[in-house]
C-alpha cells in the first residue's frame, strides 16, 4: 500500500509499505477513507518531536472503515465507519482512569499513532485498543465532518474545557490556524461574551469572523494587542487566554493579555524553549495549563457534530489524492494558497 513515511533528518517520503495486520486481540484494522496533514507532522519532520521514531508511517488524524477486529474488540465491527483518536490508551492505568489518556502508561499509550507506531497517511492502519480509540460515525455525518474529531477538534474541545470559560467571559485565542479555529469553535459552547482572535494572517482572521467564531480580530504589528485587550475589559485583561500559535513571542503575549487570576491554556507545540519571567508576572496569580490534548471526549464531540453544534468541515480548503500528498505537504508546511486543512483520499 501507499504510505507517507518519516525517515528522520527532515525527510518525509511517499513509498510502498506492506498493509498492517492484527498484532493484538484489542487491535482493529481500518481502511482509511479520508486523512489529513497536521502541523504536528511538520514538527516531526523538523525533528521537534523527540519521541518520533524514524521509519514510522505518519498521520494521526483520519477516518475510515473497520475491515478486521481482534478477538477482544467489542464496540466496533467490520463495516463500521469510524473516526480515529489521536491517542491510543489502555483505559485501565492510573492516568486513563482519571481521563488523562495522553499520559497512558501502556507502551502504546498517548500520542503513538503516526509518531511511534504506524499511522493513517496510508491506505490501511492498525489501531491498538480499538474499543477506546475508534468512534463510530453516524450515517448522516460525512467523512469530512468527522475528519477532525480525534485530533484538532479534540484539542479544541479539551482546551475549552480546561479553560473554564464562564458565560459572558472575554476569551482571547492567539493563533487562528486549524487548531486555533477549533478552539474558538469549542469555546463558543460555553457562551463567552466575546472571543478575541489574534493572528498575523488576516485571511485566517477574516475566516474566523466570517464563521462567527471571533467577535474581534487583532493583528500584532498593526494593533497594540495588550492595550486593546485591556481597553475592551475595563483595564483587566482577558478572563481566559488560549495560546495556540507557538510563535516567537506569542507565549509572552498570552500571559501579558491575561487578567490577574486568569487561566492561560498553552495548546501550542513549540519548537524552542520559552521564557517564564516570574518576577514580571509576580502578583498576577496566573494559572498555566499546558498541552497535549487528553483525547477523552471523542464520543461527545461526535454527538455534537451529529446534531449540528460542532462542525469543523469548513476547515477543509484543499482536497487531493494520497498519491499527491507530497505536494500537499509543501503547500501546507509553507502555508501557501491560504490553506487551512487538506482532505486526502487514499
Ligand atoms: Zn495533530
Ligand atoms: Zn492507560
Amino acid at each position: 500500500m501507499k504510505a507517507v513515511v518519516y525517515e528522520g533528518n527532515g525527510k518525509v517520503v511517499l513509498k510502498e509499505r506492506p498493509a498492517p495486520v492484527i498484532l493484538d486481540d484489542k487491535d482493529a484494522i481500518v481502511q482509511v477513507t479520508l486523512t489529513t496533514i497536521c502541523s504536528s507532522d511538520i514538527h516531526i519532520k523538523h525533528g521537534a518531536v523527540p519521541k518520533a521514531v524514524p521509519g514510522t508511517i505518519l498521520g494521526h488524524e483520519f477516518v475510515g472503515r473497520v475491515v478486521e477486529t481482534g478477538k477482544a474488540v467489542k464496540k466496533v465491527r467490520p463495516g463500521d465507519r469510524v473516526a480515529v483518536n489521536v491517542e491510543t490508551f489502555c483505559g485501565e492505568c492510573f492516568f486513563c482512569k482519571r481521563g488523562f489518556v495522553n499520559n497512558c502508561t501502556d507502551e502504546h499509550g498517548g500520542w503513538a499513532l503516526g509518531c511511534r507506531i504506524d499511522g493513517g497517511q496510508a491506505e490501511y492502519a492498525r489501531i491498538p485498543f480499538a474499543d477506546n480509540g475508534l468512534t463510530v460515525i453516524p450515517d448522516h455525518v460525512t467523512d469530512e465532518q468527522a475528519l477532525f474529531n480525534g485530533d484538532i477538534l479534540s484539542t479544541g474541545y479539551w482546551a475549552a474545557k480546561i479553560g473554564e470559560i464562564k458565560p459572558a467571559d472575554t476569551v482571547a485565542v492567539i493563533g487562528a490556524g486549524p487548531t486555533g479555529l477549533c478552539t474558538m469553535l469549542c469555546a463558543r459552547l460555553y457562551t463567552p461574551g466575546k472571543i478575541i482572535a489574534i493572528d498575523t494572517d488576516e485571511y485566517r482572521l477574516n475566516l474566523a469572523k466570517e464563521k462567527g467564531l471571533a467577535d474581534i480580530t487583532l493583528v500584532p504589528g498593526r494593533d497594540n494587542i495588550e492595550e486593546t485587550v485591556r481597553n475592551m475589559t475595563d483595564g483587566r485583561g482577558a478572563d481566559t487566554v488560549f495560546e495556540v500559535a507557538g510563535g516567537q513571542d506569542t507565549f509572552q503575549t498570552a500571559w501579558m493579555i491575561a487578567r490577574p487570576n486568569a487561566n492561560v491554556v498553552i495548546v501550542a507545540m513549540y519548537e524552542e524553549y520559552q521564557m517564564l519571567p516570574l518576577p514580571d508576572m509576580y502578583g498576577k496569580n496566573l494559572v498555566f495549563k499546558t498541552g497535549g490534548v487528553d483525547g477523552s471526549y471523542c464520543r461527545e464531540i461526535m454527538e455534537l457534530t451529529a446534531c449540528g453544534k460542532l462542525d469543523a468541515g469548513f476547515l477543509i480548503t484543499h482536497r487531493c489524492r494520497l498519491g499527491e500528498i507530497m505536494e500537499a505537504y509543501d503547500v501546507f508546511e509553507n502555508k501557501r494558497d491560504h490553506v487551512i486543512k487538506y482532505a486526502v483520499k487514499p
